[in-house]
């Protein structure tokens, strides 16, 4: 596991492999912005890049609303094949459009190392998704780039297995890297996952990185995400990664669970206050 005590400088601040850590934390520079610390990262967008004019629309209302990254898949994993797979290259490119013409940053799942030349040009974080957390040669071709990673953790792994994955990254030189939960499987089918809040404080206790999270996969109702996401930040999340979509009911994929831009800017509003709360800004 990751080595904390290696090179302790007292009982909360270190210096290690040429990173700083204050407070056992650690902070993941992208761009200008960075995750982790006491800001809070808000992170919204579409589940896929759909067409020039949904990622714009979607682009504009959520830097309006205070997001800072545009998040939206172009290369999609989907449980049955002859689903929607997203836009691939296309995609990619009018994601970065469309976040630079507003000033996001971009965060798009990679699901293969092949993908990783090109889409290093347009990411400014790449997202593991929870099918990949385990594929072992993807995390270590991540691991060889220098982007910031955004790891989410597997439906099916406990947190050392998901602490684990985060080391192939690091084994590699990487350790840019934000941990994601979104829920895992439970007995439980009033909602697609449970949120298993209790890995935002077992995470904090047993690793340094950033952790945010994603209640959007993890309800899998545009209702719940509200709540979660709430109590996420109560909990100590350094940040939320949430589905906005400009006509949810339309959406080519994950249709139950995006929410309007209208529903994210309340959202942002009240997360500020729980921010204000627990001592975080945003
Ligand atoms: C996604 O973020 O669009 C996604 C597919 O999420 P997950 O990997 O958590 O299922
Ligand atoms: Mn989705």
């Amino acid at each position: 596991m990751f080595k904390v005590n290696e090179t302790k400088i007292d009982d909360k601040n270190f210096y290690l492999n040429g990173q700083t850590y204050e407070n056992n934390r650690m902070k993941v520079c992208v761009g200008d912005q960075t995750i982790g610390g006491n800001t809070l990262t808000m992170i919204a967008g579409p589940c896929a890049i759909e067409s020039e004019e949904q990622i714009n629309s979607i682009a504009v209302s959520v830097k309006k609303a205070g997001a800072k990254f545009l998040r939206g898949g172009a290369y999609k994993p989907r449980t049955s094949p002859y689903s929607f797979q997203g836009l691939q290259k296309d995609g990619l490119i009018m994601i970065k459009k469309a976040a630079d013409s507003v000033g996001l940053k971009v965060v798009s799942e990679v699901t293969s190392e092949k993908q990783l030349d090109f889409a290093a040009k347009y990411c400014d974080m790449f997202q593991i998704g929870a099918k990949n957390m385990q594929n072992f040669e993807l995390l270590k071709a991540v691991g060889r780039y220098k982007i910031p990673v955004l790891l989410k953790r597997s439906f099916g792994a406990k947190i050392d297995e998901w602490l684990a994955a985060a080391e192939y990254i690091i084994a590699q030189g990487n350790r840019n890297i934000v941990l994601c939960e979104r829920g895992i499987r439970t007995f439980e089918t009033s909602t697609r996952n449970t949120l298993d809040i209790s890995a935002i404080p077992v995470i904090r206790e047993k690793s340094p990185l950033p952790i945010i999270i994603d209640p959007s996969h993890a309800s899998g109702k545009s209702k719940y995400v509200h709540p979660l996401s709430l109590a996420a930040i109560a909990a100590g999340a350094d940040g939320l990664i949430i589905e906005v979509h400009n006509n949810p009911k339309a959406a080519l994929c994950d249709s139950e669970q995006q929410i309007t831009p209208d529903d994210y800017s309340c959202l942002f509003n009240d997360v500020k206050k729980i921010a204000n709360v627990v001592g975080r800004n945003i």
